[in-house]
């Protein structure tokens, strides 16, 4: 029986596997299990990642090899946080308009809203609002 077979999965996934399983041990002895983005404790093996504090990604490649710019946070801050940063890598919305300062709105969330497109969407809304009004009467 091959390794995959016998272990029901592919040897390089289950190996990487093991490696997180036993880096999470040691940061568990040493205290260090604490989410570096919500600061909440990671309660095992499963939900933790190894986590880069500055995005290396198109900026430097040797951010991703520094130590000092590695912590460990959940799994699920991790990808919100790459989503986030993809989100606001981008220059323009959805829609295709520049996300200059003037055009550009933060919400609570620190996510950024397209400013045209939320006019447009409201213009929208009582164009659709009146219609349906013209309809019932
Ligand atoms: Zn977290
Ligand atoms: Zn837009």
């Amino acid at each position: 029986m091959d390794k995959a077979k016998f272990l029901g999965m592919n040897h390089g996934t289950a190996s990487n596997r093991l490696k997180v399983k036993l880096l999470y041990q040691l940061a568990w002895q040493l205290g260090l299990t604490l989410c570096y983005r919500c600061g909440k404790g990671i309660d095992n093996a499963d939900v933790f990642s190894i986590d880069h504090k500055q995005t290396w990604l198109n900026v430097d490649k040797k951010l991703f090899w520094d130590l000092n710019n590695v912590a460990f946070s959940h799994k699920k801050c991790n990808s919100a946080a790459a989503s986030k940063e993809y989100q606001t890598s981008k220059t323009k919305c959805p829609k295709g308009h520049e996300y200059t300062e003037s055009n550009t709105k933060i919400n609570k969330d620190g996510w950024r809203r397209c400013r045209q497109c939320a006019n447009n969407n409201a213009k929208e809304y009582i164009r659709k609002r009146r219609l349906n009004n013209k309809n019932y009467r």
